[in-house]
């Protein structure tokens, strides 16, 4: 199990009336690749936390650039059996959506769409150079959790059951029980399937973003491979969390506040689960939400990459920062598992640095 980190800074939209730009990406040294976020003191503006991930995105870096740095080089793994896991953290309106989605534009495509692609052209490929001794299906689940209950998107709304799927476990891994697969052949194909779905989708307007996604979107990618009487199969999946804000900010109504209550919830027992796993506890309390039951971060025999979106301005200060804190300790948990750069030597570090990264000690690897 692997787990990388990685932070994904946003430009300034055009129309954003909040300028002022306090998030910058930095690197450790001269000529090394960024991977320090610096953001400063919200009590002392004099004062600047660094937080390292192991790679850092700037404004500037396109779709395709952050889909070949961070997903393409796993594609060989999937087809090799592991499991892949791409999942978005962040604050609404931080790029969650634009990262994993992406616009309709060629440009503009995520990681979802490219992801879908390369699947495709490897699984053609492998095809050919056996001539068609193996062959490659892939096979679609796209489903959401909302207050803490699971909904098929590939079935309209009308289908759902109010109480939502339920999970069960096997074989060490957690699965939907119900949830509808459809197979897919191309990336047209993908493409008709993911937009109807995504019309499936509770959006509800808040005060951040007008369509604020108040759900977690799963999409699961699965890949068979059959040559003769063997069968090869691995899953890729994409995860859109919902809004990791503070809701007591957002002014939100009853409705929004019941919704509320579940993801933060889900994403603090997200939090807590990151806590345990980079403490190398034994008890990881995935069980006290699906959501962390279905990402199972660090049981998983595969690759998981976690993307924290940031926007660049002061008016998300103290919401980056606390997502700041949350995923760079996510980050220890691939420090325990391969040996490569004691990470914290990297970051000044002063007693008043916020976070547990920077106030507990760094425990010998
Ligand atoms: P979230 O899903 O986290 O709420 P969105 O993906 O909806 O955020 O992004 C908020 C807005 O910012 C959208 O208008 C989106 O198109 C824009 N945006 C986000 N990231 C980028 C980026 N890297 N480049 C250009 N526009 C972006
Ligand atoms: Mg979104």
């Amino acid at each position: 199990m692997s787990v990388r980190v990685v932070a994904r800074i946003r430009p300034l939209l055009e129309k954003e009336l909040d300028r002022d730009i306090i998030v910058r990406a930095d690197r450790a040294e001269e000529g090394k690749p960024l991977t320090i976020v610096k953001i400063p003191s919200p009590k002392n503006g004099a004062e600047e936390f660094s937080f390292a991930f192991n790679g850092v995105y700037d404004q500037p870096t396109s779709q395709e650039e952050l889909f070949s740095a961070e997903v393409a080089p796993h594609i060989k793994a999937l087809f090799q059996g592991l499991d892949l896991t791409i999942f978005a953290y962040g604050v609404t309106g931080t790029g969650k959506t634009h990262t994993m989605r992406g616009g309709l534009k060629l440009a503009e495509r995520g990681v979802i769409p490219r992801l879908l692609s390369n699947v495709f052209r490897r699984g053609k490929k492998i095809a050919k150079d056996t001539n068609g001794e193996t062959t490659v299906t892939v096979a679609l689940s796209y489903y959401e959790i909302y207050n803490d209950k699971v909904f098929d998107l590939l079935e309209p709304p009308e289908n759902r059951t109010p109480s939502g799927l339920p999970l069960r476990e096997k074989d060490g891994k957690t699965f939907v029980v119900g949830l509808s697969e459809r197979s897919c052949e191309d990336l047209k194909d993908f493409e008709r399937i993911y937009i109807e779905s995504n019309t499936n989708r509770i959006t509800a307007a808040t005060k951040l973003n007008a369509h604020s996604s108040r759900s977690h979107a799963i999409l699961r990618v699965k890949v068979t491979q059959t040559t003769g009487d063997t069968v090869r199969e691995s899953t890729a999946s994409a995860i859109d969390l919902a809004g990791s804000e503070d809701n007591r900010r957002t002014d939100n109504g009853k409705e929004r506040l019941v919704e509320s209550a579940a993801i933060n919830k889900s994403l603090f027992v997200l939090s807590q689960c990151i806590d345990a796993i980079s403490r190398g506890d034994k008890r990881i309390p995935y069980r006290e939400s699906k959501m962390t039951r279905i990402l199972s971060l660090g049981q998983n025999n595969g690759i998981t990459i976690m993307i924290l979106n940031l926007a660049p301005m002061r008016s998300y200060h103290l919401d980056t920062l606390s997502s700041l804190n949350v995923s760079s300790r996510a980050k220890r948990i691939e420090v325990r598992e391969i040996e490569n750069e004691l990470v914290y030597k990297q970051v000044p570090r002063t007693s008043s640095n916020i976070g547990g990264a920077a106030r507990q000690p760094l425990r010998p690897l």
